[in-house]
């Protein structure tokens, strides 16, 4: 079960200076020429960011945003500044501005994307946004833009160049930087609950004025609804279930659903969930089907934004491929609506291996039997999990959250769930056990 890496970013040297364009806080290219088509790996090769949290939104929306900055600062760029974008005035220009702001959050949940909107190439807020002349709209829309600098008009002030992740969510940045919704190569990309839409970048236009040109849209297909309800301890919420509308009904329908639910109740279950979050599940007849239209051909993935599964058609059979599958992948989206981001993957990944108590078809307890080695702990929580095998990291996440719950109970495990790198070891602490406890040194 491939499942969803949380950044993409890989391919950027953390930290490493590559010729820089400009001095920190400099505008860089001047709006008066055409603006470079600088790409998100362009823009965070050239040195440490500083990430710009969005606050303006309620407590669960600013805690969601700061949680998947924790989790790429931890991931890639452990030395990066936080600053919130209530310490930076717009309004006094370029020397606000700390060296390669990267925002989180639209204006709706940003006050410094709301204090330069008027500038922008593009217009965001819930539910719609408006960029190249086209209007995408939906509450999962979401936009990764490297915004080209620009000078003091009648618009606003000047601002530097800038990387923004925002959607039209709220937040709407759940694992945004993961490759389903941006590669990185791109200098505009537009992603919806299937993953990139358009692709684009800024060019001037015939006033010389910077505005961004899309690229055609992804392919996407008409879908057959089947509406179901999950149930939690205190609320009720829908489910819908969907085929590609093109092919007839098939005779595992029935079962195929029922695995569904099944693989959706069990989460509920394990995460004692009071009242679940609506959500979709798309099923693929084949891999190259979910691969063209969402550029992931694994098993299953999903996507936390638009509270959204895709899953290959798999074995219905209670506790079979598609049951497990379905309680992984609706981990990532239940938990992440009712406890937040993941603070780090152990704990994310770990997370839905455990509710689904099995990764690549084997019980948890076998792959307890079967680990020949044991990472320690301090590689577990750090950048380190993504570079092993996912054969060796996941089962050891799954074996990482038995243990915690086994220990602390499922308030216990909550505790250390949004728990970043850096903060891990304080927060196993105050939960009320020692690293070594939880984990023994392998
Ligand atoms: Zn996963």
């Amino acid at each position: 079960m491939r499942v969803l890496p949380v950044v993409v970013l890989v391919a950027v040297a953390c930290g490493q200076a590559r010729a820089p364009a400009a001095p920190d806080g400099s505008p860089g290219p001047s709006p008066a020429q055409p603006p470079a088509a600088v790409t998100p790996n362009d823009f965070l090769a050239r040195g440490l960011p500083t990430f710009v949290l969005g606050t303006a939104g309620d407590d669960r929306a600013d805690q969601r945003i700061a949680g998947q900055v924790a989790l790429v600062r931890g991931l890639l760029f452990a030395s990066a500044p936080i600053v919130t974008d209530t310490s930076i005035a717009a309004a006094r220009g370029l020397a606000a501005w700390p060296p390669r702001p990267v925002l989180y959050g639209g204006p709706h949940t940003n006050t410094l994307v709301a204090a330069i909107a008027p500038t922008l190439p593009f217009s965001l807020g819930p539910g719609r946004l408006v960029i190249g002349g086209e209007a995408f709209a939906g509450d999962d829309v979401r936009l990764v833009a490297v915004v080209p600098a620009r000078s003091a008009d009648a618009r606003g002030p000047a601002t530097p160049e800038l990387l923004l992740y925002a959607g039209t969510g709220d937040p709407g940045v759940a694992e945004i930087n993961a490759p389903t919704v941006s590669r990185g190569t791109e200098p505009i990309v537009v992603a919806d609950a299937f993953g990139p839409l358009r692709r684009g970048r800024f060019v001037l236009d015939a006033q010389g004025a910077v505005t961004a040109e899309l690229g055609p849209p992804a392919r996407r297909i008409a879908w057959r609804a089947v509406e179901r309800e999950l149930a939690g301890t205190k609320g009720r919420a829908p489910v819908r279930i969907l085929f590609p509308a093109i092919l007839p009904k098939s005779r595992h329908e029935e079962a195929t659903i029922e695995a569904c639910m099944r693989g959706l109740t069990t989460v509920v279950r394990r995460l004692a969930l009071a009242k679940p979050t609506p959500l979709a599940i798309y099923v693929y007849p084949d891999r190259r089907s979910k691969a063209s239209l969402t550029g992931d051909g694994g098993d299953g993935h999903a996507v936390p934004a638009a509270r959204v599964l895709h899953v290959l058609v798999a074995d219905p059979a209670p506790a079979g491929a598609l049951e497990g599958l379905v309680a992984h992948e609706g981990t990532h989206v239940l938990a992440y609506e009712a406890w937040g981001s993941a603070g780090t993957p152990l704990l994310g990944e770990g997370l839905a291996v455990w509710v689904s108590g099995r990764y690549a078809g084997l019980a948890l307890s076998a792959w307890s039997a079967r680990l020949a080695t044991r990472a320690p702990l301090g590689e577990l929580v750090s950048a380190h999990f993504r570079r092993l095998p996912e054969r060796a990291s996941y089962p050891q996440a799954g074996l990482f959250v038995e243990a915690v719950h086994r220990t602390l109970g499922l308030a216990g495990l909550r505790a250390l769930y949004g728990a970043s790198a850096d903060t891990f070891e304080a927060a196993c602490q105050r939960a009320g056990a020692a690293p070594a406890r939880l984990w023994p040194r392998p």
